[in-house]
């Protein structure tokens, strides 16, 4: 853990979800300021604006920005949503927050309430984690119980109350409009965009959603003012990020840092290869972000630009460490088969291409590739980006053109020996 790490930080008592815990870490200060100074929504937008804090789910839009859209004088509901449906693969530092820091989330979402004029906020967690959205229920009755969360906050004017959705794990429930859907008791599809949530959100209403971290963000900026919170980082991607490390390393598990620290030093933090074996590979930011070679990703920072420069993205964080005992095949075919599942089936492009591209790296994986099968692969991507309602179809067919353009040479190997370039004897070292 970086020193600067707030979010995961402190967290070592007996129990540090507790709020009695987070209270004496300094917790609900920055709620107790906003309300003792009577601050002014557009105030604390400012001080977001000024952090440069980024969307943390994935897009890294500019969270200020995204609330300045929210019409504050709307009359009637309008809601905030916390999207805490973590679901990728490589994916899993919101649920370590929501069970170990849930009172950070919870103050988050009240600040940014009162900032965008809602009384009402949903958090909607994945269905696969039970007990994260037990604990964070646990905490909201905690935040009822001392005046946190309900009517008149703290004696104040200001009221806001705040629900745990539990979804039912559906990987495209995390897309913002999907995870409306979802909370509204439909099937959980993607919408039309636009009209944007900002506009026509949860039951028709203004609506803002943020990632669970974006949300964990605030407390630290309305404390520490948006120039320091800045300051963690570097120019345009402020603050500390979480990164979830998986795959080949010593000491897989969360660790927050500061953006722009080199991947290098991440890989030292996370203990770095297991057995001592060369990095192949690195997927840096959740499964549908392009993979990066070795070559290129040691000379990156962890930052939105550094990598999105490199030519992938920094998605959630979830940073996927490969070494040279993965057949670059087999990782991609279980990548695709993720996708294939996962798709709605909503739109033709994303349905169908998801499933063709399933098929053809499954044969190539299985000694049947034929010739044209990697250019093949390369234009079925090509005719699913962009072409579809939501962002699945791209997640799908990006790792497939990466994968392609930086191991194709590994790929040509198995369609024309009917086997796999890296000895199964190595793969299965690897894999221990
Ligand atoms: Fe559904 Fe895929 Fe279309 Fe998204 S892109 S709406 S997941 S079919």
């Amino acid at each position: 853990m970086s020193d600067k790490a707030f979010m995961l930080s402190g967290l070592d008592g007996d129990r540090s979800w507790r709020l009695a815990d987070y209270v004496k870490r300094g917790g609900y200060a920055a709620l107790r300021k906003i309300i003792g100074e009577e601050m002014a929504p557009e105030v604390i937008i400012a001080e977001v604006k000024k952090s440069a804090l980024r969307g943390r789910g994935g897009a890294g839009f500019p969270t200020g920005l995204k609330w300045s859209f929210m019409p504050r004088q709307f009359p009637g509901a309008k809601y905030v949503c916390c999207n805490s449906d973590e679901g990728e693969p490589g994916t899993f530092k919101d649920r370590d927050l929501l069970r170990f820091n849930p009172h950070l989330v919870i103050e988050g979402m009240i600040i940014a309430g009162y900032a965008m004029g809602c009384e009402r906020g949903y958090n909607y967690i994945h269905g696969e984690i039970f007990e994260v959205y037990e604990r964070f229920e646990e905490a909201l009755a905690e935040a009822r119980a001392a005046g946190y969360l309900g009517a008149n906050i703290l004696g104040s004017a200001f009221s806001f109350d705040l629900f745990a959705h539990h979804g039912y794990g559906a990987y495209i429930c995390g897309e913002e409009t999907a995870l409306l859907e979802s909370i509204e008791g439909k099937k959980g599809q993607p919408r039309f965009k636009p009209p944007f949530p900002a506009s026509y959100g949860l039951y028709g209403k203004p609506t803002t959603i943020n990632n669970t971290e974006t949300f964990a963000s605030i407390p630290y900026i309305i404390n520490n003012g948006g120039d320091a919170f800045l300051n963690l980082g570097k120019p345009n991607n402020g603050g500390t990020k979480l990164f979830s490390v998986s795959g080949h390393v010593n000491r897989p598990g969360n660790y927050e840092v500061a953006l722009g620290t080199p991947f290098p030093e991440l890989l030292g933090l996370a203990g770095g290869m297991r057995g001592g074996r060369r990095l192949k590979a690195v997927i840096p930011g959740g499964s549908s972000a392009p993979v990066l070679p070795e070559a290129v990703i040691m000379d990156c920072t962890l930052d939105y630009d550094s990598i999105s420069k490199a030519g992938s993205m920094l998605g959630s964080g979830a940073v996927i460490v490969m070494d040279e005992s993965t057949c670059m095949v087999k990782a991609l075919e279980r990548l695709s088969y993720f996708y294939h599942e996962e798709s709605c089936g909503q739109c033709t492009p994303c349905r169908e291409g998801t499933g063709w591209l399933y098929r053809v790296i499954h044969r190539i994986e299985h000694g049947l590739g034929r010739p044209e099968d990697l250019d093949l692969l390369d234009s079925v991507s090509d005719n699913i980006m962009g072409r579809t309602i939501c962002a699945l179809g791209d997640a799908a067919a990006m790792p497939v053109k990466s994968f392609i353009k930086h191991f194709r040479s590994e790929f040509q190997y198995h369609v024309d020996n009917k086997r796999c370039l890296v000895p199964l004897e190595q793969q299965r070292e690897g894999s221990k």
